[in-house]
């Protein structure tokens, strides 16, 4: 018997060397195999008389075998099979078919299945190639052997599922593979999901979810099939939903138990908080700094995603929550993921929050170690108030004095495991001392010691608007706000897409913005693979731009090779006004703000990626004159291409495209990474499966309430069991804990 854990070399008929092929396609045991679904399923129920086929309709015929022969053409052989049913008849043909020579005699019964086709010579039906099964040999008498052996047919006379093939592994080897896995499998398969859940879904057995995924009871609505939504599909995408949630909703819970720092929020932090305030914050701005604040006072940490187009006007509402930390005597640090980013966050908390007196340190990795030394004794002091930094900041050993409040910016561009990374060093930081990190169902079963020492709380802060389901996948255990509202005064951004052969119009156009008093980026793309040869021509750019064609105004260069000091120095001219041009590569991605730039020209657009695209627009618009993003491809652009660009025309909504963006891409490569910590489903598609997704993370948490009279405390630990088995072996997520 078979157990969903035994080695796929295990099942008949494969062996070490097939087992390597599957393993590279990811799957190495019976379950994996069992969950390699049909990509789409062929009706091929209800045999069909010949004297009723149409032209064009995909169909099964059995009939008898009339006569068949090889024809040489001048091109090819072509073997001719000619079948018959009383006296209809209907002819096959196969190209380059030598090896069906003498395959067919007279008499024999045949089910087939393939496209109808008109030959135009002769207007008489015929299928070309079809999937032929011999259903008896000539003469076995009334047929009924025919008729039985069709009912057991897996290719024939009924609803017949198609793999994707993969190198001499075709669509027909995994059917049948699949169908012995499946006859060889033990009949009890555990069921980890609550009687409760699965009532209320109306969840079918596991082992019933398998078989008709694969092998559909006649009848089966074929549409529900192609849409994944037969009820074998749903436990099957149920099952892998429910296991994420119930992992994520755990973490959740844990963090809740956890002692946080319940921060007060009375009129004198909310007098701080309007003193520093440089414009009169939007509603949304409101409703989600309200959101921060109610968290911060709880007694358990916060955990809370803050997502925002660019532009929406995040980091004022960050520095908000850092003056609640610091009014209550605790310190701040302030994560970005580029050095430029950082220094950029410096100057403007200088700006806002140096005049209020507060204390505002810089930390990257590119300071001289004895400044470093220096400021880390700053923090450790507890001098420093708000700690700005990059990755450094989780890298080295910077000690704080009292950690109140952690925010990350952009999150998209350090992914999960550098989040969960951050979250484990804050407790680490704290906690090692009184207590080793206990195993998630450890912690559970205990809930923490009262001495434990406060966690601090997180704000993440992301650019990328990420569709909602996919926040709730990724960030399930981040309690999510949103900043849905432009600041007042932006003027939407003008999208052109336009060939470099107009490159003279595009150049004719900024300096028309610059005699007007404006600026402009001009982005060239420096993708890590070509790097060097990129870089040359984005560097051979700025020289014409600023030797030639814009030989008379001031044109900067930054990329990310340029020594730190030089990068800060040509983005403060950039943000004085001492430069009217910037040539740069994507190091301006994230984050910049320089309002009074208003053109964006993008070279060789069609290679960046739809958020990226986005991303960069994102730098302009952000004062009140209209400003125009002109994206210039050079060369062949791919249809997907063209769809990204088309996108980037039509719309300026950041959820807009990201919805695109997922969709072209697939969830995987959303965040640029598979290390960007995305569980990889089998069989779920967070996209298709949004409702199912948005049950099972209410089904956990149902779950984790118990145990009650819904859910026994047997099946909660039955479940929480296998949850972390499949987070470990089969999704790769980063433990619960
Ligand atoms: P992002 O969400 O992309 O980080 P920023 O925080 O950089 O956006 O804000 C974008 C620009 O909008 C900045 O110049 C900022 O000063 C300005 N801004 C933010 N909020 C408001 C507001 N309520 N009214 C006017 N301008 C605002
Ligand atoms: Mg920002």
């Amino acid at each position: 018997m078979l157990e969903l854990s035994t080695p796929v070399q295990y099942v008949k008929g494969v062996g070490p060397r097939i087992a390597e092929a599957l393993a590279a396609k990811g799957i190495r045991t019976v379950g994996d195999l069992l969950h390699y679904l049909p990509f789409r399923y062929e009706d091929r129920q209800n045999p069909r008389g010949i004297a009723e086929l149409r032209a064009g309709e995909m169909a099964t015929v059995i009939a008898e075998v009339r006569n068949s022969g090889l024809f040489r053409t001048r091109r090819m052989p072509i073997f001719q099979l000619t079948v018959g049913q009383g006296r209809a008849r209907l002819r096959c043909l196969w190209f380059n078919a030598t090896y069906l020579q003498d395959k067919f005699q007279p008499g024999q019964m045949l089910a087939l299945y393939g496209k109808v086709e008109e030959d135009p010579r002769s207007r008489e039906l015929q299928i070309i190639q079809p999937q032929i099964e011999v259903l008896s040999e000539s003469g076995e008498g009334d047929g009924s052997g025919a008729e039985k052996k069709a009912a057991e047919s897996l290719e024939i006379g009924r609803i017949v599922p198609i793999y994707e093939a993969t190198g001499r592994l075709t669509s027909r080897w995994f059917r049948r593979i699949i169908r012995t896995a499946l006859d060889d499998l033990t009949p009890d398969l555990p069921e980890a999901i609550p009687a409760i859940v699965r009532a209320r879904l109306g969840l079918i057995s596991p082992r019933a979810a398998l078989w008709n995924v694969h092998w559909p009871e006649p009848g089966e609505s074929l549409q529900g099939l192609q849409s994944s939504r037969t009820p074998a599909h749903i436990r099957l995408i149920f099952d892998e939903l429910f296991f994420v949630e119930l992992g994520l909703e755990l973490k959740r819970s844990q963090q809740k138990a956890q002692t946080g720092i319940a921060f007060r929020l009375d009129d004198r932090v909310r007098a701080a908080i309007k003193k520093i305030l440089p414009f009169h914050p939007t509603a949304a701005q409101k409703r989600v700094l309200k959101e921060i604040a109610s968290d911060m006072e709880k007694p358990y940490p916060m955990r809370r995603l803050l997502q925002g187009d660019v532009g929406s006007g995040k980091t004022i509402v960050g520095f908000e929550a850092a003056i609640i930390a610091i009014e209550n005597g605790c310190q701040v640090a302030l994560m970005a993921p580029t050095e430029i980013l950082a220094q950029q966050h410096y100057f403007s908390a200088r700006r806002i929050l140096e005049g209020a007196g507060y204390r505002i340190v810089l930390l990257t990795g590119s300071l001289e170690a004895d400044r470093k030394r220096e400021i880390r004794r700053h923090i450790a002091q507890g001098n420093a108030q708000l700690v700005i930094g990059t990755h450094a900041l989780l890298e080295e050993k910077v000690e704080f004095a009292k950690p109140g409040l952690v925010i990350v910016d952009e999150q998209h561009r350090f992914g999960v495991m550098q989040r969960l990374k951050l979250m484990k060093k804050s407790a680490d930081t704290e906690s090692t001392r009184v207590q080793t990190s206990a195993s998630p169902l450890q912690a559970e079963a205990k809930p923490s010691a009262p001495l434990q020492p406060a966690e601090p709380d997180v704000l993440v802060m992301t650019a990328t608007p990420i569709p909602r389901t996919l926040a709730l996948t990724l960030y399930g255990d981040l309690d999510l706000s949103v900043l849905d509202e432009l600041p007042p005064g932006r003027t939407p951004i003008v999208t052109r897409s336009i060939s470099d052969d107009q490159s003279p119009k595009v150049w004719e156009f900024v300096r028309k913005q610059v005699n007007a008093g404006h600026q402009a980026y001009v982005v060239y793309p420096v993708i890590a693979e070509n790097e060097e040869s990129e870089l040359k021509a984005a560097v051979k750019m700025y020289r014409e731009l600023s030797g030639k064609i814009f030989a008379d105004l001031k044109v900067g260069l930054l990329h990310g090779r340029l020594d730190p000091e030089l990068k800060e120095q040509v983005m403060r001219m950039f943000q004085k006004g001492e430069l009217q041009i910037l040539v740069a590569t994507t190091v301006i991605e994230v984050g910049v703000d320089v309002p009074n730039a208003t053109v964006m020209v993008i070279e060789h657009a069609e290679r960046f990626g739809l958020a990226q695209l986005h991303q960069l627009r994102g730098r302009i618009g952000r004062g009140a004159a209209k400003s125009y993003c002109i994206l210039v491809t050079g060369g062949k652009v791919t249809e997907d291409g063209q769809k990204r660009l088309d996108a980037m025309v039509r719309t300026n909504d950041g959820f807009q495209i990201a919805e695109l963006d997922l969709e072209l891409r697939g969830p995987g490569e959303f965040f640029g990474t598979r290390q960007a910590g995305l569980p990889s489903f089998r069989v779920a598609n967070i996209i298709r499966d949004a409702e199912l997704l948005e049950a099972a993370k209410r089904e956990a948490a149902a779950v984790l309430a118990g145990p009650n009279s819904e859910v026994s405390s047997e099946e909660i630990s039955r479940a929480l069991v296998r949850m972390r088995a499949l987070w470990h072996h089969t999704y790769g997520l980063v433990e619960v804990g």
